[in-house]
């Protein structure tokens, strides 16, 4: 079996000021004491990139946009290139997040079209999946993600681009009510399935699999715990420096065996 290594990621959404971030950037520092058993990945709205990459320099974190355009340049009023991020020292962004699909319209096809522009751009990419309560209660899960991910990911080639997943239940995004241990394990076993379908075996099982839906420092150990779980996309958490450092201490406890760095 493969060993993945687990990756933590905030996303700040449209939250903090350039101030407020270098701030919280500040206290995760002193928090993580440059935690290197887990990949951390801090997502603050564009405004904040260029100051959270300068202080994470001297770290091993490292910095993701939260949504990109699939075009190089041009006339695209209010929209941010893939080059532009990795100007500004972004190694991730986040693609096809609920909120984007639920209040920006996005679609399968839109985040077809900016996965293959931020891998081209050498951005690794966060895809995120998930159904809502209605399908999950009509029993459409597995359906919905299976589609999600197969449209998303179409025309890859078979390495896939180095992508990353992450399934975000969109009943479980900022509602308190987090999918349990088990439940999310099924889907991330499924959605390596659906990724062995895709690509050679080898290329799923070393695809990273976050899982998001307020995770927390009290469930994280749990969620961490489980074989196809990589790690979380985490959202309200992350905001406050104090959570976001215990959910990686979380993760790295799983691979040092010992609590770290309190
Ligand atoms: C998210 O928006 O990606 C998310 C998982 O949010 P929260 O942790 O607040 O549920």
């Amino acid at each position: 079996m493969k060993i993945r290594k687990k990756i933590v990621a905030g996303n700040w959404k449209m939250n903090k000021s350039v101030s407020e971030a270098s701030e919280l950037v500040g206290h995760i520092k002193r928090g993580l004491h440059d935690c290197r058993e887990v990949d951390v990945v801090l997502c603050p709205p564009f405004t904040g990139l260029a100051a959270v990459s300068e202080a994470v320099a001297d770290t091993s974190m490292k910095v993701g946009a939260q949504n990109m355009h699939w075009e190089k340049d041009g006339a695209y009023t209010g929209e941010i290139s893939a080059a532009m991020l990795r100007d500004l020292y972004c190694r991730y962004v986040i693609l096809g997040h609920s909120e984007r699909r639920t209040y920006f319209g996005e679609t399968d096809q839109v985040v077809n079209r900016k996965l293959k522009a931020a891998i081209e751009a050498n951005l690794i990419p966060i895809v995120c999946v998930g159904e809502t309560l209605e399908q999950r209660d009509e029993d459409k899960t597995k359906d919905v993600v299976q589609s999600q991910i197969e449209n998303s990911l179409v025309g890859l080639d078979k390495n896939l681009g180095g992508v990353l997943l992450a399934y975000e239940p969109i009943w479980a995004i900022g509602t308190g009510r987090t999918a349990t241990p088990d439940q999310a394990q099924e889907v991330h076993d499924f959605i390596r399935k659906v990724l062995t379908g895709m690509a050679d075996k080898d290329t799923a099982d070393s695809i990273r699999i976050q899982y998001g839906g307020s995770v927390k420092p009290g469930n994280a150990r749990e969620l961490f715990g489980q074989p196809d779980i990589d790690g979380a996309l985490v959202g309200g958490a992350a905001l406050e420096a104090r959570s976001f450092v215990e959910i990686v201490q979380a993760a790295a406890e799983l691979v040092t065996g010992q609590p770290t760095g309190r």
